[in-house]
């Protein structure tokens, strides 16, 4: 049965393969100014197991992990709204999020509420 953590020790082996080298710490993988953090911690006494991959572009913006990796498809999130999947120019809102300038527009109240940067 496919799990995520199938998916996730997949995705960081195609990662690997495909170039990506780690950063400073353990989990903080690096590839032409892309980074990724890859989580894969088994369960212990302490602790539930945990897994994910969380990316972000050249331009500190997140990008949406899919499954399996793929190099092309990180490259062509940079262009696409996270809220409306318009293709086009992106911008940031909030923290990371990747929008259109529309949905920037849009969802700026409800994102960045007084004291949302705190
Ligand atoms: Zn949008």
């Amino acid at each position: 049965m496919r799990s995520i953590w199938t998916d996730v020790e997949q995705w960081k082996a195609d990662a690997l393969a495909d170039g990506w080298v780690q950063g400073e710490r353990k989990e903080q993988y690096i590839k032409e100014r892309f980074y990724a953090t890859i989580n894969l911690r088994p369960e212990t006494d302490m602790l539930k197991a945990y897994c994910n991959v969380s990316i972000w572009g050249p331009d500190d913006l997140h990008i949406p992990v899919s499954y399996p990796y793929s190099w092309g498809k990180l490259q062509e999130s940079l262009t696409i709204c996270t809220i409306c999947g318009k293709v086009g120019e992106t911008v940031r809102l909030a923290f990371c999020n990747r929008v259109c300038p529309e949905c920037r527009a849009k969802n700026l109240d409800e994102y960045e509420r007084p004291g949302w940067c705190d």
